[in-house]
C-alpha cells in the first residue's frame, strides 16, 4: 500500500511538471465497515478535480475492461458495470445512461476520472452507500446497502395497509400523482421480492411495485377507484414503512378531487394491463412529457443547465400554445424537477385518456457533425438500426406490443411535425426516425419522442437554449398537432 501511494505520488508529481496550471490535492476514503482509510491523490485542472483511473480501480476494488467496439472502459463490481468514455460526460450503468458534469480525459497519457463521476456514478455500481463531505474532503463508504426485505399487505373494511420492511431505517418521501399513483421515493435499495409486483386488488389499492429508477428505488402504489386518502409512518424493530390507504376522506392526506384525471382500463400500470384499443377520432387531450427530471439530469448543457431544465421549459411553453391554439386539455407528466421513470410516464399518459403523447428531449451524438430536429416513433421490434443513445433504456416488457396498434398514427403525427418544421425553416433539418424507446412502448395512443437538436453539434447547441428557437419548436409542434387533428377528424368521417 505504501509502495502504491508512493508510486501514485510520483505519477502526480510528474503530471504536475507537465501541466503547469494544475494543482495537486488529496482526499480521504473512509470505509466505515472496518477497513480504515485510504488516501487518493487528485489533480485539478481548469477548476475540475480528477483522480487517476488506476487509483479509483484499486481503491474501490473494481475490475476494468476495454470495450473496443464502443470505445469505452467498463468498470465492474460484483457483476454490475459502469462505462467510462474519454471526453464524454455520459456513463452507462446497467443499460441506463447517466450524465455527469465533467468528462474523463487523458492527461499526459493517464486516464483521469473527474471527482463528480466518483461521487455520482460509482454509487450506482458499488453496493455500498457513499457520501462526499467536501469541506473535510472525505468520501465515506458506508456499510452495506439498504435492502427491502419484504412487501406485505392487509385489506380491511375501509382501508388497505401496505408494509415495506427494510434492513435499516431509511428516509423516504411520498410523491403524489393523485388519484392514480402514490410513489415512495427511497434511497437506492436492493430487493429480491418473490411477490413484486404485489397484486392487492382492493378497492383502494390495485398493485404495489418496487422498481429502481436512476439511482433511487421507488415503490409505486397504483390506487383503486375508491381511493379517498392515505397516511404513512415509519416503525422500528424491524424497520418498516407503513402506508394506509383509505376509502374514506378522514384517513389523512385527502385526495384532491379537482386534479382527478379520468381513468382508463382496469389498472394504471401499463405493464399490468392489456391495453384496450381506442381509436382516436379527434384530439381532446394532449400529454406532454418533459424528458428526465429529479436525479436524472439528462445531458449537461452548461455549468448549471441540464437537459431536464430545457425539456421542462419547452414543455410548459408548448402546453400554453396547444391550449391557446387548439383549446384542448394539456397534461404534463411533470411540472417540476421531479424523478419519474419511463414506466411512470407511460402510466400517467394512459391514465389521463390523452389522445396523443409527446416526449421532449435533447439529443447527443459521438459525431459532432450530426445535427437536426428529429421526431421518433417506436421501432418495430427487431428492425432497430439507430444511434439514439436513449434507446439504451429499453428493456423487454409485457407491453411490447401496446404501441404497435398506433404506429401508423404515430408516424403520421411525426410526419406532420417534421413537415411543419421544414416548411417553417425552409430547410430539410427535420426528419422522422424510429428507435426502440421505452417511454413510447407502453403508450396506448399515438406517441412520439422529439429530440429538439443535437447538443453535440455546435450549431444546434447554440440554438437550443435560445428563446427564438424554442418558440419555433413550440410553433411547429402545435402546427403538426393541428394538422394531425384535422386528419383524424377527416378519417373518422369516412
Ligand atoms: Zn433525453
Amino acid at each position: 500500500m505504501v509502495y502504491t501511494r508512493l508510486k501514485l505520488g510520483i505519477v502526480l508529481i510528474l503530471l504536475l511538471g507537465f501541466v503547469p496550471s494544475s494543482q495537486a490535492n488529496t482526499l480521504e476514503l473512509v470505509f466505515e465497515d472496518g477497513r480504515s482509510r485510504n488516501t487518493l491523490y487528485t489533480l485539478s485542472e481548469g477548476g475540475v478535480e480528477y483522480i487517476p483511473l488506476n487509483q479509483v480501480v484499486q481503491a474501490f476494488n473494481l475490475s476494468r475492461n476495454w470495450d473496443s467496439l464502443n470505445g469505452m472502459i467498463l468498470l465492474s463490481y460484483r457483476g454490475r458495470t459502469a462505462s467510462i468514455t474519454p471526453d464524454q460526460p455520459i456513463a452507462i450503468v446497467e443499460r441506463r445512461s447517466y450524465s455527469f458534469k465533467n468528462s474523463p480525459k487523458y492527461i499526459e497519457g493517464i486516464l483521469m476520472i473527474p471527482l463528480d463521476y466518483v461521487i455520482n456514478i460509482l454509487p450506482l455500481l458499488y453496493d455500498k452507500e457513499m457520501s462526499w463531505d467536501s469541506s473535510r474532503r472525505v468520501l465515506r463508504i458506508g456499510s452495506s446497502r439498504i435492502e427491502i426485505a419484504s412487501l406485505q399487505h392487509a385489506v380491511y373494511t375501509d382501508y388497505t395497509r401496505i408494509v415495506i420492511q427494510t434492513n435499516k431505517s431509511i428516509a423516504y418521501k411520498v410523491v403524489e400523482k393523485l388519484p392514480a399513483l402514490l410513489i415512495l421515493d427511497l434511497p437506492e435499495a436492493s430487493f429480491i421480492l418473490p411477490n413484486n409486483p404485489l397484486q392487492v386488488g382492493s378497492n383502494v389499492v390495485k398493485t404495489v411495485k418496487v422498481i429502481n429508477s436512476y439511482g433511487t428505488t421507488q415503490v409505486l402504489i397504483n390506487l383503486g377507484e375508491q381511493f379517498a386518502s392515505y397516511n404513512h409512518f415509519a416503525l422500528n424493530d424491524p424497520p418498516r414503512i407503513v402506508i394506509d390507504v383509505y376509502s374514506t376522506p378522514g384517513g389523512g392526506n385527502t385526495a384532491r378531487k379537482e386534479e382527478k384525471p379520468p381513468l382508463v382500463g382496469e389498472s394504471l400500470n401499463p405493464l399490468d394491463i392489456l391495453p384496450k384499443a381506442r381509436t382516436p377520432t379527434t384530439v381532446r387531450a394532449v400529454i406532454i412529457d418533459p424528458g428526465h427530471g429529479g436525479r436524472d439530469n439528462g445531458i449537461a448543457l452548461g455549468p448549471d443547465l441540464w437537459e431536464k431544465d430545457i425539456t421542462l421549459t419547452v414543455a410548459q411553453k408548448l402546453s400554453e400554445s396547444i391550449r391557446r391554439r387548439l383549446g384542448v386539455r394539456v397534461i404534463l407528466t411533470r411540472n417540476a424537477n421531479e424523478n419519474l421513470s419511463p414506466v411512470e410516464r407511460t402510466t400517467l399518459a394512459n391514465s389521463t385518456k390523452a389522445d396523443l403523447f409527446i416526449s421532449l428531449h435533447v439529443n447527443n451524438s459521438f459525431s459532432p457533425n450530426t445535427r437536426g430536429f428529429e421526431v421518433y416513433t417506436l421501432d418495430a421490434p427487431g428492425t432497430s438500426d439507430n444511434t439514439n443513445p436513449e434507446a439504451l433504456l429499453v428493456k423487454a416488457s409485457a407491453l411490447d406490443h401496446a404501441q404497435e396498434t398506433y404506429l401508423d398514427k404515430s408516424e403520421r403525427l411525426a410526419n406532420y411535425i417534421v413537415t411543419a418544421y421544414n416548411e417553417e425553416t425552409k430547410s430539410k433539418d427535420a426528419r422522422s426516425k424510429r428507435a426502440p424507446l421505452l417511454v413510447l412502448k407502453g403508450a396506448i395512443m399515438p406517441a412520439v419522442q422529439i429530440e429538439m437538436g443535437y447538443f453535440s453539434n455546435p450549431v444546434d447547441k447554440e440554438k437550443i437554449t435560445q428563446e427564438d428557437f424554442q418558440k419555433l419548436i413550440v410553433k411547429v409542434i402545435t402546427d403538426g398537432i393541428i394538422n394531425f387533428k384535422r386528419y383524424l377528424e377527416q378519417v373518422s368521417l369516412n
